[in-house]
């Protein structure tokens, strides 16, 4: 596998960051994961638009413009002849010494990976998630913004121990005041008397692509979309519920904390989001 790291492209076993990096030391830096489908990099601009959000919010330039980043995800695919797969964009800090300070790293370091990746196994997107609620709870706006996609994740990863540890392969994390924030991978959706509901970023949702991308479908689709305060309530008692993300794509929830959600089957307001999303990855993006 050919990964791309400041400039050039080396065998994976070559593709080596310094210990002094300070996005290993102290998770300081931003990513993105991206999905390619038959040779379409899903909704490119858009992340590159987020992660320059990102790495402007935590006062980081990136190396790289606009273009540069676009040519180099491509071209990161077209070297593994990747069609379909997975890519992960990452702009650390770069290497300083022991200390936080960010203004003694001299540049940042960049890679991308592209392989390929599996989130969910097949039949749950057929038969549904059940999901838990986690007691993890997600940090807040004022602690650290989640529309920064950074690479700390040690407050999602957490959740998700948490979620294995109920045997569920995903979990909600609320916030501080007992709002469902989002989930610790994935963004929630839930559909209800015919209007979708979702966290607003203030709840501490990252602003997810996939979601980005159901807004757009549900405006087509004619489903009104609300960004509001949901509880674990508004859950139990939707019509239905999903996830969304790159990796999970859009994926249906049947029940939350042992309450089946709606029948206790994926409903037909999923699947038509779910369809109308497989029919958008090919074409919404940077082609190879
Ligand atoms: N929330 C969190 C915490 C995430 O890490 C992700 C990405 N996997 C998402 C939501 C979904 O975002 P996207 O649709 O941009 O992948």
């Amino acid at each position: 596998m050919q990964i791309y790291l400041d400039g050039q492209f080396v065998d994976s076993a070559e593709a080596k960051v310094s210990v002094f990096d300070h996005g290993l030391l102290y998770g300081d830096g931003v990513f993105e994961g991206i999905r390619l489908y038959d040779g379409n990099v899903f909704r490119l601009v858009e992340h590159l638009e987020r992660l320059e959000y990102s790495a402007k919010a935590i006062l980081l330039t990136l190396p790289l413009t606009r273009q540069e980043l676009i040519d180099a995800t491509c071209e990161t695919c077209r070297r593994n002849k990747l069609r379909d797969g997975y890519i992960r964009l990452v702009v650390t800090r770069g290497v300083g010494d022991l200390g936080l300070a960010p203004w003694l790293c001299a540049k940042p370091t960049l890679f991308i990976i592209a392989g390929t990746i599996q989130l969910y196994p097949p039949e749950h997107y057929e038969k549904g998630l059940r999901i838990v609620t986690v007691p993890t709870r997600r940090i807040g706006p004022a602690a650290l913004p989640p529309a920064i996609k950074s690479l700390n994740y040690l407050n999602n990863i957490l959740g998700k121990i948490e979620a294995r540890q109920a045997g569920a392969l995903e979990g909600i994390m609320l916030n501080e005041q007992g709002y469902i924030a989002e989930c610790t991978a994935d963004n929630l959706f839930i559909a209800h008397r015919g209007v979708l509901h979702t966290p607003a970023g203030s709840q501490g949702a990252l602003l997810g692509i996939t979601r980005d991308t159901v807004f757009a479908l549900a405006a087509e689709l004619d489903l009104p979309v609300r960004e509001t305060n949901l509880t674990r309530y508004d859950v139990w008692c939707a019509d239905e519920c999903f996830l969304t993300g790159s990796g999970a794509e859009v994926i249906p929830v049947v029940a939350l904390d042992g309450r089946e959600i709606g029948s206790g089957q994926p409903g037909p307001v999923t699947q038509r989001i779910r369809a109308a999303f497989r029919q958008r990855v090919t074409t919404d993006g940077v082609r190879l």
